[in-house]
């Protein structure tokens, strides 16, 4: 029997649309929400068997969701997946204040929820405004108070750096901000211009309002500098925490463990086949409501194709590549197999390599996209 995995629940409805946002995510609608948790609650009770270690509900932003109804959807799989519950189950979270009553963050404590994730992206009035987010940092604060109140004290605060105008004066307010908040885990992200949203429009008709890829490197160096001195452990390449907080959820997408995603556009990884369920809400539901299979992709990861997913996904972490452990599950001597590329990438300063172990450098982690990426072509 396989290890317990990551169980993922989309949940697709926001109060606004952000507008850099690329996510599968549509304004909220009453009628259309309830649809969805119908064609949801369809696809749970028809998923594959699968036991489930940990939660995680994404979004969208699940909290404009009505309590009642979050609570059902965990309830509905913690029967279906973890009868004995969850061991973290974790939530996203608007932090507009509307959002967050005490009311439904007692619910969510009740539900088995432990783990909460707020999307704060900054502490600057400017740059929230800039990213089209409606909450002020006065809210985070009391936000994240009420989670606590209720119960919810495991508490991460997402932050974005890159946003038009930001400084590395003001990206370390929006550092200091998250810290007077005593948080868990911070997760930073850089801004990145995704195709068809309004910040491709804004990029292409005048890039020069955006940081230039120097500027947003020294901005990822200040977060790695400011929150490893503040006590955090840089575990991962865009995530940061407190010494036994880290997100055991994220912690085994690295690990190349399984996962199964549920609802509109989630992603899954089960006995080595990758598939990504269509990011169409009608075609999602319709197929959901009629018992037919979930439309989607998907792709068998075998040979190095498995291999490089494997790796790119180690080297993500501070532990990076265990030797003897990627030789014992995937059958390869991890030195010989990627022998030219981890010269290649030494020469360039970005692994450390010894015999037991291969991880980024701090270098490595600011061009981190395109050292996994040379393990993936190179195995692939
Ligand atoms: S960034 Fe979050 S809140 Fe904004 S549109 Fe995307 S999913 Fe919704």
């Amino acid at each position: 029997m396989s290890p317990p995995g990551g169980l993922y629940v989309h949940l697709p409805f926001c109060p606004y649309i952000c507008p850099y946002c690329d996510f599968a995510k549509w304004p909220l609608a009453r009628s259309r929400a309830a649809r969805y948790l119908g064609a949801l609650g369809f696809e749970i009770a028809r998923a594959p068997q699968f036991s489930a270690g940990t939660l995680f509900l994404g979004g969208g932003t699940p909290n404009t969701l009505e309590p009642g109804q979050l609570t059902q959807v965990i309830e509905n799989v913690r029967v279906r997946f973890a009868p004995a519950g969850f061991s973290e189950a974790t939530i996203e979270l608007n932090p507009d204040l509307e959002l967050c009553s005490p009311e439904a963050f007692a619910a969510y404590r009740a539900a088995g929820i432990d783990r909460v994730s707020f999307g704060v992206q900054s502490f600057v009035a400017e740059e929230l405004a800039t990213l089209g987010r409606r909450h002020t940092a006065q809210d985070v604060g009391e936000a994240v108070r009420r989670a606590r109140a209720a119960g919810l004290r495991n508490v991460s605060l997402d932050l974005i750096f890159g946003a038009p105008g930001q400084t590395a004066d003001s990206w370390r307010r929006s550092l200091a901000g998250a810290l007077a908040l005593e948080p868990d885990h911070v997760s930073t992200y850089g801004l990145t211009i995704e195709d068809g949203t309004p910040f491709a429009t804004w990029y292409a008709r005048s890039p020069g309002d955006f940081l230039s890829t120097d500027t947003e490197a020294q901005l990822y160096g200040i977060a790695i500098d400011v929150l490893t001195a503040a006590g955090f452990e840089h575990y991962e390449i865009s995530n940061f925490a407190r010494p036994g907080k880290r997100c055991a959820h994220n912690a085994n997408y690295w690990a190349n463990g399984d996962y199964l995603g549920l609802g509109v556009g989630a992603a899954s990884y089960l006995g080595g086949v990758r598939s990504v369920h269509v990011r169409d809400l009608e075609a999602y539901c319709g197929a959901a409501e009629s018992g037919g299979p979930i439309p989607g992709d998907d792709e068998r990861l075998e040979g190095p194709a498995r291999l490089g997913e494997a790796a790119m996904l180690a080297l993500r972490t501070a532990e990076g590549v265990d030797v003897a452990a990627f030789a014992e599950r995937y059958r390869v001597d991890f030195h010989l197999f990627y022998k030219p590329v981890i010269a290649e990438m030494q020469a360039l300063g970005t692994l450390d390599v010894t015999p037991a172990r291969i991880r980024l450098t701090r270098r490595g982690r600011f061009v981190a996209n395109d050292v996994c990426g040379a393990f993936v072509t190179f195995a692939g």
